[in-house]
């Protein structure tokens, strides 16, 4: 299925520092930048055939932002997109799964990031950017939840993880030819933080021990599965460096869309 990019520029949830929520338009920019052309490495032209851009989910105060980005995804959804979300920070991962859940009741996530996100609440606040995994496994939206680059775990996220089954690869233990199989589509979610921050400094959380931007890539083209969606998260443009992240991130959206068409 054609990918579409949506915006959700939205950060009300990070837990920290704020800055997420202006990350959108600085991804678009670095896609279309003319330092680069517009081919996969797959060999998908997308100058010839352009990604559709539905434009941003358009923020609206509180948690009412939920359902406007659970409604917003389930209209492209029924459009037969598969929607590639630029986030905003990861709190909007839990609304979007809401959406992707009604169509695909068999959904696997794979799940990139330092950390796992799966607090039960953070700082009094159960939709945190650190607690969507909770929400998601809790209402049993998903079939498997994997996580890979995690090198954050604390012992009440690791009793969670037990919980709700999630299947972890830490950091600590990760082989360079790790592959991972689906017998469902597939949903990425990229908290770019996953990536270490030498490779992608511009996020709120800087965590050291990630993977390499290569690492990932190759992770996203040995998946066997269709690839029916996708987020990008966390990018904070006031942490980049040079731009070098926003780089990053238009990169991984461009593998990531050539993915979803190469299983038509
Ligand atoms: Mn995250
Ligand atoms: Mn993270």
């Amino acid at each position: 299925m054609h990918p579409a990019l949506i915006g959700v520029p939205w950060d009300e949830n990070s837990s920290f520092i704020h800055g997420a929520a202006e990350a959108p338009p600085l991804i678009r920019a670095a896609l279309f930048s003319e330092s680069a052309n517009l081919w996969s490495e797959s060999g998908i032209d997308f100058g010839a055939a352009p990604i559709f851009d539905a434009g941003d989910v358009e923020p609206i105060p509180g948690v009412e932002m939920m359902n406007r980005i659970t409604e917003s995804i389930a209209a492209l959804l029924d459009q037969n997109y598969s929607p590639i979300q630029l986030g905003g920070d990861h709190a909007i991962t839990y609304p979007i799964i809401r959406a992707f859940a009604k169509k695909y009741p068999r959904l696997s996530i794979l799940h990139f990031d330092a950390h796992p996100d799966i607090y039960d609440e953070f700082q009094d606040n159960r939709f945190s950017h650190a607690c969507p995994f909770a929400r998601i496994m809790e209402a049993g939206l998903v079939e498997r939840l994997v996580q890979v680059g995690i090198r954050t775990m604390t012992g009440h996220q690791r009793e969670q993880i037990e919980r709700f089954g999630v299947e972890v690869v830490e950091m600590k233990n990760w082989r360079d030819d790790w592959t991972i199989d689906f017998d469902t589509p597939v949903y990425i979610s990229f908290d770019v933080d996953g990536l270490d921050p030498a490779f992608a400094p511009g996020v709120s959380h800087r965590e050291p021990g990630g993977l390499s931007t290569r690492q990932a890539l190759n992770v996203i083209h040995s998946i066997s599965s269709p690839v029916v969606g996708a987020d990008i998260v966390e990018y904070n443009p006031r942490m980049d460096v040079n731009g070098v992240t926003a780089m990053v991130c238009a990169k991984l959206l461009k593998e990531i869309a050539a993915k979803m068409l190469e299983v038509e």
